[in-house]
């Protein structure tokens, strides 16, 4: 952000001590012109609440508005119509009181390469109009865990730790809430964990957090709620728990020590997938069956498990299923969105 915040610019205090950390009421964007040939309804009269103090997830395949919601909130996109506060700050009315009141990293690695975390800290210290008393560049940099990078240069910083400098980034003048668009997109499983942490430790200093993910695991094992959109419309919004238990789908997938042809009789029941030799893909409702029902299974056929992981249920599968009850619902309402029809793509 290139603008200067620091005019009457007071940390993130008493004001607005009750009521949600995000509101957003009825947002919608279109991009290019409303109605306009090529023009592209990006976001659909989306409504949510994210209270304080949550670990938020927005769930959506690509395409989905996940960048567009969270690039309105940031202030760097324009909505074309609804209402969103942020901490209770109206992000048009009250347009500085509300940037202030988030701290945004974005989806693309952007850092200059000739400068240090903790010259990168300090400008964005002073650009946010932090009193230099204030700052926290050290203690933000234990937090993310790159206090011995300090005074590395960026571009000798692996991608997992340009990630954590940007949240650290978004974080000097202590917004209440924090938001992450795609933050693991790229990273690998060792640094994603460590950014996973590093999230979980401040959310857990009372940071709210939203989260931009395609991946549902990385949702369900950080957050406490789910947003689902697809296609620019709101299609899910409930706690991780409550929203699983709908689902009630789980996979597992197990790799054996000897080929399998055909089902062994007493998998029948569970109609394992046989992907390649040795390797099954069981699908099941985990409200009725037991993962340790199937490995008992397995084990009395006396083929020796190799491997196994568990995930839930491809997400393709549930954006579809979810937006087609969404869309059973609204039919009820007959809305008419006739105009809408093209972007299925
Ligand atoms: P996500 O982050 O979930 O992948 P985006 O919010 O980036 O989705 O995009 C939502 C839709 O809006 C996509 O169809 C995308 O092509 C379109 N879109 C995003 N940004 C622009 C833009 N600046 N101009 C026109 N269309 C855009
Ligand atoms: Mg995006």
């Amino acid at each position: 952000m290139s603008e200067n915040l620091s005019e009457d610019a007071p940390q993130n205090t008493a004001q607005n001590t009750v009521g949600p950390a995000v509101e957003i009421e009825r947002l919608s964007k279109t991009y290019g012109g409303n109605g306009r040939a090529g023009s592209k309804d990006a976001l659909k009269e989306v409504s949510l609440t994210i209270p304080r103090g949550s670990f938020f997830a927005l769930l959506g395949p690509n395409g989905a508005g996940k960048s567009t919601l969270i690039n309105i909130l940031a202030g760097l996109v324009v909505k074309t119509s609804g209402e969103a506060r942020i901490w209770g700050f109206d992000i048009e009315h009250d347009m500085r009181a509300a940037r202030r009141a988030i701290g945004v990293v974005p989806q693309e690695l952007n850092l200059d390469p000739f400068f240090t975390p903790r010259e990168m800290l300090e400008l964005q210290s002073g650009l946010y109009g932090v009193p230099k008393p204030q700052w926290r560049v050290d203690e933000i940099l234990e937090s993310v865990g790159l206090r011995d990078q300090a005074d590395s240069y960026a571009r000798r910083l692996s991608g997992g730790m340009r990630r954590r400098l940007l949240v650290a980034k978004a974080m000097v003048h202590s917004p209440p809430v924090l938001v992450l668009d795609e933050p693991t997109a790229g990273v690998d499983i060792e640094l994603r964990h460590q950014l996973w942490q590093s999230l979980r430790a401040l959310n857990k200093a009372g940071t709210t957090i939203l989260l931009t993910t395609h991946y549902l695991e990385e949702a369900e094992s950080l957050c406490d709620q789910i947003a689902i959109i697809n296609h620019g419309r709101l299609i899910a919004c409930e706690s991780t728990q409550s929203l699983l238990n709908r689902l009630d789908s789980k996979l597992m997938s197990i790799t054996v020590d000897q080929d399998v042809t055909t089902t062994p009789a007493a998998l029948e029941n569970y109609a394992p997938e046989i992907v390649d030799a040795r390797q099954m893909i069981f699908r099941y409702p985990p409200s009725r069956i037991h993962s340790g029902e199937i490995l008992n299974a397995i084990d009395s056929t006396g083929l020796k498990i190799i491997d196994v992981t568990t995930r839930e249920t491809e997400l393709e599968d549930i954006f579809l299923r979810l937006t087609r009850e969404s869309h059973a619902q609204e039919s009820h309402i007959m809305e008419s969105h006739g105009s809408h029809e093209a972007d299925n793509s």
